[in-house]
């Protein structure tokens, strides 16, 4: 049996670990590796190996770390299709959706080798009598980074590229369901250039992530992940002093108008609903059809679930794979099963999906469920699955009203082809992330992630303009150097501007 190691100060740690948990192929049900459990002594030998890179790298050159992450996006381009495949063994995503991920990742990492503008400062020449002002921003230290199964590559890489481009040193938990794709990255820093210690990898569950958040050595946390643990790592990490932003889940909702392309929008909505078999966090999980846009979109809907091949993600004829464990697979068939109990039509039923050849894999076939409303668990709970709930609305308002009481604010769309109507909606619902015809409106590196509500603790979204701010602290420099046997104008009243 394969065991998976921490990287600790640019090697793995040595064999001989106490606690152990195993790492499944969702597609097979079987076991394909063991990942060691981190407890405090591991997490405090990386805070401490990071801390020590900290003290060079914190003031290495912006064009140093910019060519690191150059070296990185080019290894990440060389290696994609063997960290897709990592990725489909321990997840089961398909291949080609984990492309995807890279991708999306890599994104990221390319505004990471545009470092030297993010951290420009500002001057301002003269703004008191023989006195110059200027601003810069420097790194907090070690950063910490604890992130979710469901995207392996692309959240870790929401968070280091842009930390480490900043001067920061950097010790990522990630998953423990699949691990192997955050200690692959880590080699591939490695041959990129970046100096031991700098990015760490623990892995663990609940021990590890203690030991961050209670840590002395850490001075921001990055979390991603559900809800619950999110509003936890707040509370803990931000009652020891850290800088705290923690991403939780999801409820998305999209809307469709009667005006709308039914075709096009029920395209669109399989692809967002089953894709990745549900388990990402702007998954669209309710479809809410206005009007008489309803009993025709629940019949494409159909007919479209129904089409999506299911089977192992490394199969290229595979459109959807299985889920993360049997937990999750039977978490999901339960939703399936409240759902008709109170009340709801299943229209398609996913419980007791096979997959020839694959008969312990963690599978459930895609799902359609109609007549969905609030107070159901289908709808109340974050199902994370591939189950699409469909609620009925009357217009516009009453489909923003019912977003609006939705305890989540991840991301949500609209499909129109009535820009008042999309621009009310835009405007009107609060959540952070919205599409208009795009059913998810993943920002791209340029912006930043975040939803609202009890989809992000904390003040800032994730990667881009806003990562830089998380990441750094501001400092402004107030400055005069007098010339030579000027008298002084020193007074004991406040200085005000000259
Ligand atoms: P999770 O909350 O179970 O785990 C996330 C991380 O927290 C993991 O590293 C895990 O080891 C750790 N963890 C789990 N339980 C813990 C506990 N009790 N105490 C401390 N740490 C704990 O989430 P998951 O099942 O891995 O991922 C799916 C969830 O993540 C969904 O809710 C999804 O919506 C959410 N998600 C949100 C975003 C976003 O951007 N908002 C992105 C991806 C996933």
């Amino acid at each position: 049996m394969r065991t998976i190691q921490h990287w600790i100060n640019g090697a793995f740690t040595p064999a001989g670990a106490t606690r152990t948990a195993p790492v499944w192929n969702p597609a097979t049900g079987e076991q394909r590796a063991e990942v060691v459990m981190a407890g405090r002594s591991e997490v405090d030998a990386a805070v401490t190996a990071a801390a020590e890179a900290f003290e060079s790298w914190g003031d290495s050159s912006l064009t140093l770390r910019s060519r690191v992450m150059f070296r990185l996006r080019e290894l990440l381009v060389e290696h994609e299709d063997e960290l897709a495949r990592l990725v489909c063994a321990e997840h089961g995503k398909v291949v080609e959706d984990a492309r995807g991920e890279i991708v999306r990742g890599r994104e990221i990492v390319e505004f990471a080798c545009g470092i030297t503008s993010a951290l420009k400062g500002d001057y301002s020449d003269q703004i008191s009598g023989d006195i110059d002002s200027f601003s810069y921003r420097q790194p907090l230290g070690v950063v910490a980074g604890i992130t979710p199964f469901n995207f392996p590559v692309m959240v870790p890489l929401w968070m280091h590229p842009i930390a480490i481009a900043c001067g920061n040193t950097f010790v990522l938990k990630p998953s423990e369901r699949d691990p192997s794709a955050s200690t692959f990255v880590a080699q591939l820093y490695a041959d990129a250039g970046l100096p031991d210690g700098v990015f760490n990898v623990v892995h663990g569950d609940r021990d590890a992530v203690d030991g961050l958040l209670d840590s002395d050595g850490v001075e921001a946390v990055s979390f991603v992940g559900s809800t619950p643990v999110a509003r936890y790592v707040h509370e803990r990490a931000t009652a020891t002093g850290k800088r705290v932003q923690a991403l939780g889940g999801a409820k998305n909702h999209a809307v469709v108008l009667p005006d709308a392309d039914l075709d096009f929008a029920a395209t669109q909505l399989t692809a967002a609903a089953y894709g990745s078999a549900g388990q990402r966090c702007m998954a669209v999980s309710a479809a809410v059809a206005v009007g008489e846009a309803g009993d025709a979109l629940v019949s494409t809907l159909e007919s479209r679930a129904r089409a999506i091949r299911v089977g192992p993600g490394h199969d290229p004829a595979t459109e959807m794979g299985p889920l993360i464990t049997a937990q999750a697979r039977d978490r999901v068939a339960s939703y399936v099963s409240s759902g008709a109990e109170q009340g709801a039509d299943v229209v398609v039923d996913g419980r007791g999906v096979t997959v020839e050849g694959h008969e312990g894999g963690f599978f459930v076939g895609p799902s359609l469920i109609d007549r969905v409303e609030p107070g159901m668990e289908v709808y109340d709970d974050e199902v994370f699955g591939p189950l699409l709930s469909v609620v009925r609305s009357r217009d516009v308002d009453e489909a923003i009203a019912l977003i609006n009481a939705n305890p989540y604010g991840n991301g949500t769309a609209v499909f129109t082809g009535d820009g008042e109507a999309a621009r009310r909606f835009h405007r009107g619902v609060r959540v952070g992330m919205v599409g208009v015809n795009v059913p998810i409106p993943v920002p791209t590196a340029h912006y930043s992630f975040g939803g609202w509500k009890d989809s992000l603790f904390g003040e800032k979204h994730i990667h881009g303009p806003e990562g830089v701010d998380f990441y750094t602290r501001a400092k402004v420099v107030t400055s005069r150097w007098p010339r030579v046997n000027r008298p002084s104008d020193s007074e004991l009243n406040f200085p005000t501007a000259q």
